[in-house]
């Protein structure tokens, strides 16, 4: 078995590779975007970027299972063309990719953990060129071991496109795009006043009850929201750019995806960060695709914590 820190090195280069052949599409607006069944929209970008990172986690990794959001095998593509297109493809045999596409499961209870991956997180947001992300974990008996965060579209510093990883127990740690894979320490927010805190949540109103986040906001003083596509929110966090990020279910039924939370969770952890859901109980990754046993998300640097999840609970109740 390889050490965790070359899963993180391999998930990195995945994710960057992926950040690459994402923005070539959303600048050149070659999304070819569909509608799934449940609605959402999916892309052309969505679907490479999984089978992109699904064929080169196989190759390094052909016992660890994927559980991915998209179903690429929905869809007809004209494998020879997209490859003769997309040179980030070209690193790959044709056969690569189609297995690629086949071997994605839908199940999470693996012995020897499995890789979780939301190939474009935030498609609204990518769609309208405003945030996504490529999210990668790896997790194991219910723990996220590693994350990796890719945020092409994220302006920090002044400079646009940022990756944030993270390995349990070592740190986490940022790189612009620019820098390639030259990554530094990060850390979260030292504020201790809620009143001065920043929150985030969803930018789209269906995915999380604004109402609810504005009640606590008023509640703890917070003034600052900053509305935001995809993990991006976990990456502010963990930057210390954001001391809070809270998400509510609008149908009391809905239940987190995992690939949504596995990779920004175990980053702004390592950075510092909590990450709870609203009732205060860890995240656990041990339900199968979503977090069954959790309602809600509430991340903060670490500092205001418990006091953002009492302004949660008086409002919750
Ligand atoms: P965000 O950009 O933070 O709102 O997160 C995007 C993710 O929200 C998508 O990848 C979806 O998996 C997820 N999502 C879709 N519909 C809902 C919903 N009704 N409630 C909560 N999350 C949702
Ligand atoms: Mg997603």
């Amino acid at each position: 078995m390889k050490p965790y820190i070359e899963y993180l090195e391999i998930a990195s280069q995945a994710v960057y590779m992926a950040c690459g052949l994402c923005e070539e599409i959303r600048k050149n607006r070659a999304f070819f975007a569909k509608r799934k069944k449940d609605t959402s929209p999916v892309t052309l970008a969505d679907l490479l970027s999984q089978a992109l990172i699904g064929a080169y986690l196989r190759k390094h990794f052909p016992y660890i299972p994927l559980i991915a959001e998209e179903d690429v095998s929905d869809f007809e593509m004209d494998w020879p063309k997209l490859r003769e297109q997309y040179p980030e493809l070209q690193k790959f045999r044709l056969s690569e990719l189609l297995q690629s596409t086949k071997q994605i499961k839908h199940s999470a209870k693996e012995e020897n953990g499995f890789w979780v991956l939301d190939p474009i997180d935030g498609t609204k947001g990518f769609l309208q060129n405003r945030q996504y992300a490529i999210a990668l974990a790896y997790v194991r008996k219910g723990k996220v071991l590693v994350g990796v965060l890719g945020c092409p579209n994220l302006q920090l510093e002044g400079k646009r496109g940022w990756i944030f990883r993270a390995l349990q127990g070592q740190g986490s740690f940022a790189a612009s795009l620019e820098e390639r894979l030259s990554f530094s320490p990060i850390s979260t927010s030292l504020a201790t006043k809620t009143s001065e805190a920043r929150y985030c949540e969803s930018w789209e109103s269906a995915h999380s009850c604004q109402a609810l986040s504005h009640k606590i906001a008023q509640k703890l003083g917070m003034k600052k929201v900053i509305r935001m596509d995809s993990q991006c929110k976990y990456g502010l966090l963990a930057k210390g750019e954001a001391e809070v990020y809270l998400r509510f279910p609008l149908n009391r039924n809905y239940r987190e995806n995992i690939w949504d939370h596995a990779a920004g969770y175990v980053i702004l952890r390592e950075a510092g960060g909590k990450v709870s859901d609203a009732r205060g109980k860890d995240l656990d990754f041990s339900h199968g695709k979503t977090l069954a046993a959790n309602y809600g998300i509430v991340a903060t640097g670490g500092q205001i914590h418990h006091e953002v999840l009492k302004a949660v609970r008086e409002v919750l109740d």
